[in-house]
């Protein structure tokens, strides 16, 4: 079998637009993404090395050295073995939406990472938002990778702890937190099912868990469009991601600070201010004495859509700062 040890200098992790398939690596430590806390030490220029067997058919085939093919590579153009998420999603999707095969004739399909009970889910906690999907299980048991792959980074990172980021062909980027050990390495390639690590309670976290996150672009995405964890299987073999999805859906930061904002507003309205009751960017958060036909009428549809949009009954009881897709 062929081997071919490839030794680049990388140093850029931001993203950036390229045409051609070919890497370059430059530092830029002005764009970091939003993962602030996992910071490097400083290195200007980091080897990395890939010793892969996959990356190229045959030796005559060989490219020179500056065209590595990385998983997705048209889509990132950058391959970060240190930065846990340095890509910058508004700034490299360009498109309304695309579709995101998750398994092909020929990949190894889906394994469940871990099968456990979910003990927390996609969305705002109290301070923060949280990206993942925490799976329990104990110290020790076998975390596997959810699709094929190749391991991108492999190391601590503040808040995920031990952590292990695959990249897919397709552009999704899996993410395993919390472990106790790492089992890969960055460049190694991986099928569906390859034990990467044990579970743990490593990084911020009260309790072993595994902490599972589907990132496109950098942009988290929630688990639980992709997997029915209850059947332990994907809930489809096409993901379609929108841009408005992400505005309305994943991207927390946002969208909690548009609650804010809507709360900040009510609460003035006791003071002159006037609250519209309007939703924002498809999006309504229900307050006090508020109920579907008041939140439909005001919204300019009906109680029916509304119940089916968000997946509740007529009779349903609202909750204070629940989320209203309109
Ligand atoms: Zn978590």
């Amino acid at each position: 079998m062929k081997r071919l040890v490839i030794i680049l200098s990388i140093t850029c992790i931001a993203c950036f637009n390229v045409s051609a398939k070919s890497f370059s690596y430059h530092d830029d430590k002005t764009k970091r993404g939003d993962d602030k806390k996992a910071k490097t030490k400083g290195d200007d220029t980091t080897k990395f090395i890939v010793n892969n067997e996959n990356i190229f058919d045959s030796e005559e085939e060989s490219p020179d050295t500056n065209q590595i093919l990385f998983p997705s590579h048209d889509l990132y153009a950058s391959w970060d073995t240190l930065m846990a998420h340095p890509y910058n999603f508004s700034e490299c999707f360009k498109v309304d939406s695309v579709v995101i095969q998750l398994t092909e004739n020929g990949d190894g399909g889906f394994v469940m990472p871990f099968s456990g009970g979910l003990t927390s889910v996609f969305g705002w906690r109290k301070y923060r938002p949280h990206y993942g999907t925490d799976i329990d299980l104990e110290t020790g048991d076998q975390v596997v990778s959810a699709f094929d792959g190749m391991v991108r980074l492999a190391k601590y990172c503040q808040g995920y702890g031990n952590c292990v980021i695959v990249r897919h062909n397709n552009g999704l980027e899996t993410v395993y937190g919390h472990l106790s050990k790492l089992l890969v390495e960055p460049g190694q390639t991986l099928t569906a099912g390859t034990l990467i690590g044990l579970g743990g309670n490593t990084g911020r976290s009260s309790g072993s868990h595994l902490h599972l996150e589907f990132r496109y672009l950098g942009q988290a995405l929630d688990t639980e469009d992709f997997i029915d964890y209850a059947k332990g299987e994907l809930k489809t073999n096409c993901f379609t991601l929108r841009k408005l999805d992400v505005e309305n859906k994943y991207d927390l930061r946002a969208l909690h600070s548009r609650h804010k904002k809507d709360v900040g507003y009510a609460r003035s309205g006791s003071k002159g201010a006037k609250y519209s009751g309007l939703a924002k960017g498809g999006v309504y958060f229900v307050r006090r004495g508020d109920n579907l036909g008041a939140i439909a009428r005001r919204n300019h549809t009906t109680v029916k859509s509304l119940c089916k949009k968000n997946h509740i009954k007529e009779t349903s009881i609202l909750q204070l700062g629940q989320k209203l897709k309109i």
